[in-house]
Formats: structure tokens, sequence, C-alpha cells
């Protein structure tokens, strides 16, 4: 399929050029990338689950508890959660 094929390219190019990225994966529920990103906020080390597709992000404690996140970005990004419940 195109789609998927389009996908993990997307996600080989995430994980080639995003700065800090942790990890990378294709979400089935909606088929857009999203990423875990590690980021320095006010000196603190904070792990971010990232839509790379439509760019929503949220800050999470622990990569864990980001990298838990990854498989339902129609949880937490707004569009993708259009996407999906349409
Ligand atoms: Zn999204």
């Amino acid at each position: 399929m195109t789609a998927s094929l389009n996908s993990r390219s997307r996600k080989a190019e995430v994980l080639a050029t995003v700065p800090g990225i942790k990890q990378a994966r294709v979400a089935r529920t909606t088929g857009v990338v999203v990423a875990v990103v590690r980021r320095e906020i006010d000196g603190e080390t904070h792990h971010v689950a990232m839509c790379m597709d439509h760019g929503e992000q949220v800050i999470h404690e622990t990569y864990d508890s980001a990298r838990r996140s990854l498989p339902e970005p129609e949880e937490w990004c707004g569009t993708c959660c259009r996407l999906y419940w349409v």
C-alpha cells in the first residue's frame, strides 16, 4: 500500500533529521508518524511525544510515559482525533 510506504520513509526521515529523537513509529490508528523527542526545558530533561504530521506535542515527565502514548495519537493530537473519530 502506498500510504504505508510513505509512512515508513517519513519515519526514517524523522529518525535521521530530528534532534534529540529517541523513538519514532507509525501509529496504526491514524497512519501518522509519531515520535518521542528528548528536550531540555528550563534546565530539566523532558520527553515530548510529538505528532510529526500535525506538529502537536505533549510533554511527559518520563520517557516511558511518552513512549506509551505513541500508539494512540488520537488521544492527544487534535488533528489525529478528528481523523480518527469521523
Ligand atoms: Zn496528529
